[in-house]
């Protein structure tokens, strides 16, 4: 099959034109590093959709390369909001220190837990660190520390876990730089391979914040004259 598809470099769209049968993107980006250009750069480990290693964005949506059916025209490009190392090699740093915040079972209850119970995280335990929920989040534009979503979506994991004794530090970790930044666009649930409804989390997040005394630090507080605190007198 003749391939004509684009590959961002350095900042700028590259041209590749291709013979082959190749029909995942990995496999053609694996075509063109062979036969044409053994330097372009990109990852890959499992080629199976489960180390989520090899995501990338298409047409300027993340996708996992290795299950992406490529198509004439694409145009392929690193992942966004993260540092490109080299072509589509980028730097996961800044996103996984926002693991390191506590987010595992801090206080355990050592308590028999049934499948129900299970059931309520057992979609977060799937996801595979892909950083695609990363790249696609508009937050980052305007808070560089804004808590990654999948951070965001672990916190609620164990929120809901009937073995976290201490559910009140979990939410404490997403008050600043978290929930209350999220704009709720739903990119993050869009484009998650493992179909996480991230969106939804934070929302869950939101509720469960009130129950801790937490509430929306941008809402603003209307008075009874609906003036929002705003003293019109003096205009
Ligand atoms: S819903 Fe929130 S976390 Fe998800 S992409 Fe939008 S702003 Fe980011
Ligand atoms: S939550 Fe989904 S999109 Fe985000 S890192 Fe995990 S698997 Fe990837």
């Amino acid at each position: 099959m003749n391939l004509k598809i684009e590959i961002k470099r350095d900042g700028i769209f590259k041209k590749f034109e291709l013979n082959s049968n190749a029909t995942t993107l990995l496999n053609v980006l694996e075509f063109i590093k062979e036969n044409i250009d053994s330097t372009l750069s990109f990852k890959s480990s499992c080629k199976s959709g489960v180390c989520g290693s090899c995501a990338v964005r298409v047409n300027e949506k993340e996708v996992l390369a290795c299950e992406y059916k490529v198509q004439d025209g694409d145009k392929i490009e690193p992942l966004q909001n993260l540092n490109v190392m080299r072509d589509l090699i980028v730097d996961y740093e800044n996103g996984l220190k926002t693991l390191k915040n506590r987010v595992y079972l801090e206080s355990y209850k050592n308590i028999k837990v049934n499948i129900e119970d299970e059931r309520l995280y057992r979609k977060q335990s799937s996801c595979i660190l892909c950083f695609s929920c990363y790249s696609s989040c508009p937050v980052y534009e305007f808070n560089p520390k804004f808590l990654a979503p999948f951070t965001l979506s672990r916190v609620y994991r164990y929120v809901v876990d009937t073995r976290e004794d201490s559910k009140k530090s979990k939410i404490d970790i997403v008050q600043q730089n978290g929930i209350w930044d999220c704009t709720l666009c739903g990119n993050c649930s869009l484009v998650c391979p493992k179909g996480i409804d991230i969106k939804g989390d934070i929302f869950m997040l939101r509720n469960q914040s009130g129950s801790y005394g937490y509430s929306d630090p941008n809402f603003v507080q209307f008075d009874s004259f609906g003036s929002g605190g705003i003293n019109f007198s003096s205009f």
